[in-house]
């Protein structure tokens, strides 16, 4: 099934989208031409920025989702978006005369004029671009009360990253997108989705990211914004979301080159959580932050590998409400299976899912598959639960390969986790190991 990008829009959409018509011709002066980018955005201007593209057509679209602070709100401004991407070329080398194949810089400047809402995804066209692409973007202000270069982010270290998922697989998603939630919220509730990852760059970031967004839209359970900006973590930013959805996360999730910005950003979340709020996590979620133990012990472990594809699911929790869609068995699955270390604990967490390793065969290819295990107690979980403060966490694993995101069970497991940390959801979270 085809879906032009143009029908997506409105799936895609978060708080309101306004397309934009043909963009105007590249209107960059001197005066609001980019010249650099302050590594911390300064404190009360565009808080968020977060950016997809389609593949499909030339130019490419973006989706640009905001958060602009009262002071540029409903002023006459210019968007300034610079990309930068790398072509091979032909150059002569000055020594020796020879031509050479060389890797250079392309990039484009354009600005659109914008009178920035409160919040707001707009829609913009770039030219196309390989892979390696980075996008800044920042409000150019126009007066001298606002500087030329008020703020910016940079979005994106390669294109893959943003792009939004191809329409067949986003149509794939639609279809298994559960009718209705488990139960009805108790409030509107808004999700982060929070994408930033410095280390492994995983594909299905984007269908992943999407479909959150699209299983809290069609259930009426949640709005979701989707980000890659760490400064949605300062505390009063954050203050307006009930959970954040860490979304395959690599690398220092915050990763800010001030130390003091990170640590305020990381008791940020802690506090968030701790406070009542909620925190869900999927797949490389447990594969970032290493160095900040905290966290580890808030989403509940780190990796420790993923030596198993193929394997059976157990069921460790039939009469849990997250686990309603297994129906009370378990089942047979293929993804990137991640095993965990310390912090990781039964003694903390209440185990949902789990890998079966019994069933687990030796490869038949590869003599000796089992012995990839790497934990002498045998348990690798895979989803789960646990309490934080007045706060709630949910993991899960799966998502490494596409077809988690249209696998039906998997996204009503994702949907009762979301709203098991949302607090809607009761379910209890009493550590598995004290059953
Ligand atoms: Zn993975």
């Amino acid at each position: 099934m085809k879906v032009s990008p143009a029908l997506l829009i409105p799936l895609i959409g978060l708080f309101s989208a306004t397309a934009w018509a043909e963009p105007p011709a590249p209107a960059v002066s001197a005066a609001n031409a980019p010249t650099g980018f302050p590594a911390v955005p300064p404190k009360g201007r565009i808080i968020l920025w977060g950016a997809d593209a389609t593949k499909a057509g030339t130019p490419l679209t973006y989706q640009i989702s905001y958060l602009a602070d009262d002071a540029v709100v409903g002023q006459a401004l210019q968007l300034a978006v610079k990309a930068t991407w790398q072509v091979e070329k032909e150059v002569k080398n000055n020594k020796t005369g020879v031509m050479e194949k060389k890797k250079i810089d392309e990039r484009v400047v354009k600005s659109f004029p914008i009178t920035p809402k409160k919040q707001a995804v707009e829609t913009i066209a770039l030219p196309a671009f390989d892979k390696g692409t980075a996008i800044e973007l920042y409000f150019a202000g126009n007066t001298e009360k606002l500087p030329p270069l008020s703020n910016a982010v940079e979005l994106k270290k390669r294109g893959a990253l943003f792009l939004l998922p191809e329409a067949e697989e986003l149509a794939k998603t639609v279809a298994a997108l559960p009718e209705t939630a488990p139960v009805k919220p108790a409030k509107p509730h808004k999700v982060l989705v929070y994408t930033a990852n410095s280390g492994f760059k995983h594909d299905a970031i984007p269908l992943g990211a999407r479909t959150i967004l699209l299983l809290g839209q069609k259930s009426g359970a949640w709005e979701t914004l989707i980000s890659n900006d760490r400064h949605m973590f300062e505390p009063e930013t954050l203050a307006q979301f009930d959970a954040v959805m860490m979304m395959q996360n690599t690398g220092s999730l915050f990763g800010d080159p001030d130390k003091t910005v990170n640590e305020r950003l990381r008791k940020s979340l802690l506090d968030f959580v701790a406070s009542g709020k909620g925190l869900a996590g999927s797949h490389a979620a447990t594969d970032c932050s290493y160095d900040w133990k905290d966290y580890g012990a808030l989403i509940g472990g780190y990796f420790a590998g993923h030596p198993f594809g193929k394997i059976s699911v157990r069921n460790e929790d039939p009469q849990s409400p997250l686990n309603a869609a297994f129906k009370g068995a378990g089942f047979d699955i293929q993804d990137e299976m991640y095993t965990f270390r310390e912090p990781y604990s039964r003694e903390k967490l209440r185990i949902l899912l789990s890998i079966d390793i019994s069933k687990l065969p030796d490869d038949p290819a590869k003599p000796g598959f089992k012995m990839k295990e790497n934990r002498p107690d045998h348990d690798y979980a895979i989803s789960w639960i646990q309490e934080y403060g007045k706060g709630r966490v949910f993991y899960c694993s799966f998502g490494h390969q596409h077809h988690v995101w249209s696998t039906p069970s998997l996204l009503q497991h994702y949907l009762a986790g979301m709203q098991y940390v949302l607090g809607d959801l009761k379910a209890d979270a009493k550590p598995s190991a004290k059953k």
